[in-house]
């Protein structure tokens, strides 16, 4: 008998425990003293009273035996598939309701779809970016090679034509660095995938926070796109369904390597190892997708968004090299006098009691950088900010 060895070769994962240990020791040092989390990847505002609403409705309906559901449909309802499509036609992006999958979020899909992939392929994932594309690849033993993001691109990595990659991650907006890649740069990376055969895994769990119209909020939008890209849609960030737990995956029925559908082969792996989403959760869902859904979670998106913009605005004042939070809300700085990320930590948690998450946690490119999040409450927020600024005015 043996295990499975690569997992001997994950780097432990001490990121959000080493930070939880430091604020600890800061509150037991600083009786009386509270920190500011603004270090939090998860949402904070409750669900939109539509979405609560329906998913009542649907739970007296399974108390029903006229209208009680069993097993669901195999990838997902048809009336939460057909909801997904009407909300990528107003992006422009049309879509047959068999090429979307309903599932319990992003993380479980970005992560099972390499099932689909042989062991052989190359993958190519940018640095920094969200942990789980490295771990679900080191953990089936695959090849990673990396494409650096740094100040010279924006944190916005393009391709590399003498690289050659079969499985390519792209992340936009980007965790942690709150980068977006416009239509060019897309199409690059879209050019690049058909060039070289390979497949695009998009994660777009944050399309719903780009203002800029000018930006694509689906890979779809570029040509040529369903030919070589999956894209990964949560609702977790979308609409607070963190813990809810709703998202979708798409795959084209254009998308086919070795004259195989790759639709065709994630929906034989769904049906045999995914047990679908709960009929209730999938009329919350459904209901997000509603004009009043869209209403609602725009509020609570706004409310997030006056918040970036509120740190990013304290960045600039205080002259500290910054991106993000226009489009995402994540906001990615550069650690003040050469700092590392984990001694910045260090220095705004006792100097200012502010908690953040360091960049080195997303890949060795992170190291130096830092990111705050504006998921927090206002309140906080504005507190967090005003002592960044009484400092910077002193030291001036
Ligand atoms: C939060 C997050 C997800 C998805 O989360 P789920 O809760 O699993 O749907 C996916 N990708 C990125 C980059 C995220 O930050």
């Amino acid at each position: 008998m043996n295990i499975n060895y690569n997992y001997n070769n994950l780097k432990e994962s001490y990121l959000f425990s080493l930070i939880d240990k430091k604020l600890n020791e800061y509150k037991a040092q600083n009786p009386g003293k509270d920190a500011i989390r603004l270090g939090i990847g998860d949402v904070t505002l409750p669900l939109a009273p539509v979405i609560v609403e329906a998913m009542q409705r649907a739970v007296l309906e399974m108390g029903e035996r006229s209208t009680f559901r069993g097993y669901g449909e195999e990838q997902g309802y048809a009336f939460l598939r057909q909801a997904v499509c009407a909300y990528y036609a107003k992006k422009g992006v049309a879509l047959s309701d068999s090429e979307v999958f309903i599932s319990d979020g992003a993380k479980s899909d970005l992560g099972n779809i390499l099932d689909i992939f042989s062991i052989n392929n190359t993958v190519l994932i940018p640095d920094p970016v969200y942990p789980v594309y490295v771990d679900t690849n080191i953990m089936a033993g695959r090849k990673i090679i990396y494409v650096n993001g740094n100040e010279e691109n924006s944190f916005l990595p393009l391709p590399d034509k003498n690289v050659k990659a079969d499985i390519i991650y792209l992340c936009s907006p980007n965790n942690p660095t709150g980068a977006v890649y416009n239509k060019k740069q897309l199409e690059s990376w879209v050019s690049y995938a058909l060039e070289q055969d390979a497949v695009i895994l998009f994660d777009s769990a944050y399309e719903i926070f780009i203002q800029d119209q000018s930006l694509p909020t689906s890979v779809y939008q570029i040509e040529g796109a369903r030919k070589c890209a999956i894209e990964f849609c949560s609702l977790s960030k979308t609409a607070g369904f963190t813990g809810t737990r709703c998202g979708y995956t798409v795959i084209p029925h254009e998308l086919n390597r070795d004259q195989v559908s790759l639709n065709k082969l994630w929906l034989r792996r769904q049906t045999t190892k995914f047990n679908g989403v709960p009929y209730i959760v999938q009329r919350g869902a459904e209901a997000v997708f509603s004009d009043e859904g869209l209403n609602q979670i725009k509020a609570n998106i706004a409310y997030y968004m006056q918040n970036a913009k509120l740190i990013a605005n304290t960045l600039k004042k205080l002259g500290i090299w910054s991106i993000g939070g226009e489009n995402s809300p994540y906001i990615w700085l550069k650690c003040t006098d050469g700092m590392s990320s984990w001694d910045f930590f260090d220095y705004l948690l006792t100097q200012f009691g502010i908690v953040g998450t360091p960049g080195a946690g997303f890949g060795a490119n992170g190291e130096g950088f830092f990111r705050l999040t504006a998921f927090g409450d206002r309140g906080n927020i504005l507190r967090a900010m005003g002592k960044l600024t009484r400092h910077g005015d002193q030291t001036m």
